[in-house]
């Protein structure tokens, strides 16, 4: 077989060889006879020398030496480290380009899991696809004396430091960067994962776009800070327009970033932004779309493809803080939410108050076991939205759709590797794809790819 005689290929060995494709993660794909060598900021209809870094049994990963045949869809990057950290993997990648990548990607996917029959339109991009972010979470380490924000090497836990993020708001930069110096300036130690000594995880900065206002959640190991007041006074002073400083309580050993307890240093507890006409109030631990400006072309897109007549009874489910549920409630009878995390559901009930809305509710429970309840009870929505996680729908949750049987199934996916894998199982429980794919760019600069896909039963 030809990949058994190319695993002969040898660490620090150069070749020079085409770029043949682009994988999901964005790292250029070079072929020496079917074995597959994968080179970040590599394009494909590249010509470049690389060298083999490592190799394992079915594939390699190699470095660029030099570029021999640059693509025309090449940007020069002002970033690099945007591509070493793997923040913005696509960003050597002219815009145009990206917005046909995704598509593509979907189409892929699709064509993968044996759905052929489906349309996906152009990628809907952003005039600006640059500083979109209105979240960050930024690892703080100790190095060479100081603390040091910035972003993991790809694959590893080696600290780049970034002082300009490039997706990000730049106020939210500026916040990043003015707490970690006030954080050095009083000697707080960085969470070090090997000794599991010191305190300072994370920097969580989240400002409306919108409204402006502003949450810093200082995300520690410990339950208060050395010199705390002292330190929320140097914080204030030079954010003086700061509206919520939290501490967050995360001792444990674990990747996930956030604990569940908080405590408010300053200000409130929680931050408003608008979306769509309507008031949300965010917690630190709710979700809230990171793009505000595609988001809401995306419900925007999503109430229009479900083309709502004004009697449905509708569910939201994955609804974080209520955002579509609540911008589609003017629009149908009733709304029913489901979310899994408590305080994105007590945001949600807020939410529905403060925007005088009377014809929804949320509930704080598994999706999964709830449409499972539902499907139990009877209950027929005419109009699901499900809104999940990257790792999709369960069987479960698909199986109890089945059983309640909506007339239509609005799908909106920030993974189209499950999307695709989904819609197999949707399809047979008798719904067909009513409808062309719409992709929406949620996440330039990134592989990440959003897409509303419109399920419907019987054949109209
Ligand atoms: N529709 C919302 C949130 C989408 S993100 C918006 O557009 O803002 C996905 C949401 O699913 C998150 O809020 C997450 O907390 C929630 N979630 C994850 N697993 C879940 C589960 N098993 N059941 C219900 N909600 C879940």
């Amino acid at each position: 077989m030809n990949k058994k005689s190319y695993s002969d290929l040898v660490k620090n060995q150069e070749l020079i060889a085409d770029v043949v494709d682009l994988t999901y993660e964005g790292l250029g794909v070079v072929k020496v006879a079917d074995f597959p060598i994968f080179v970040a900021d590599a394009l494909p209809g590249e010509v470049i020398k690389l060298s083999v870094t490592r190799v394992l049994n079915s594939y390699a990963f190699g470095r660029v030496i030099d570029r021999i045949k640059v693509s025309a869809d090449r940007v020069t990057i002002k970033h690099p480290e945007m591509i070493a950290s793997g923040i913005a993997p696509l960003v050597n990648l002219a815009y145009p380009a990206q917005l046909v990548f995704k598509q593509k990607q979907i189409q892929q996917l699709f064509h993968k899991a044996g759905i052929d029959d489906v349309e996906i339109l152009p990628t809907l991009g952003m005039a600006d696809p640059t500083h979109y972010r209105n979240k960050t979470v930024i690892p703080v380490k100790f190095q060479n004396g100081k603390l040091v924000t910035g972003f993991y090497r790809r694959g590893s836990h080696k600290l780049v430091p970034i002082n300009d993020y490039y997706l990000n708001d730049p106020k939210i930069d500026a916040a990043v960067g003015t707490v970690r110096d006030v954080l050095n300036d009083f000697h707080i130690t960085a969470y070090d994962e090997i000794t599991r000594q010191g305190l300072l995880r994370y920097i969580l900065v989240r400002r409306g776009y919108h409204t402006g206002q502003m949450m810093i959640a200082i995300i520690s190991t410990k339950k208060k800070l050395p010199q705390e007041r002292s330190i929320i006074a140097a914080i204030t002073a030079k954010i003086p327009d700061l509206t919520s400083l939290i501490l967050n309580y995360n001792p444990k050993q674990t990747n996930v970033q956030l604990g569940l307890d908080n405590r408010i240093l300053f200000g409130e507890p929680v931050i408003h932004d608008t979306l769509l006409g309507l008031d949300f109030e965010i917690a630190v631990n709710s979700f809230y779309q990171v793009n505000p400006q595609t988001t809401a072309i995306l419900y925007t897109k999503a109430a229009q493809l479900a083309e709502l007549k004004g009697n449905e009874l509708a569910i939201d489910a994955y609804s974080g803080i209520g955002t579509i549920g609540l911008s589609i409630a003017d629009q149908v009878k009733k709304v029913i939410g489901v979310e899994v995390v408590k305080s994105a559901v007590d945001d949600a009930q807020k939410n529905l108050l403060a925007n005088h809305i009377q014809n929804a509710e949320f509930i704080a429970e598994d999706a999964p076991k709830q449409f499972a309840i539902w499907a139990q009870q009877g209950i027929k929505p005419d109009l699901v939205f499900v809104d999940p996680p990257r790792k999709g729908l369960t069987i479960d949750l698909i199986r109890a759709l089945g059983m309640m049987r909506p007339a239509k199934l609005i799908y909106i996916s920030c993974n189209p590797a499950t999307l695709a894998r989904d819609a197999v199982l949707i399809k047979s429980e008798g719904y067909r794809i009513a409808k062309p794919v719409l992709p929406i760019d949620q996440f330039p600069q990134t592989m990440h790819v959003e897409s509303i896909t419109v399920f419907q039963t019987g054949s109209d």
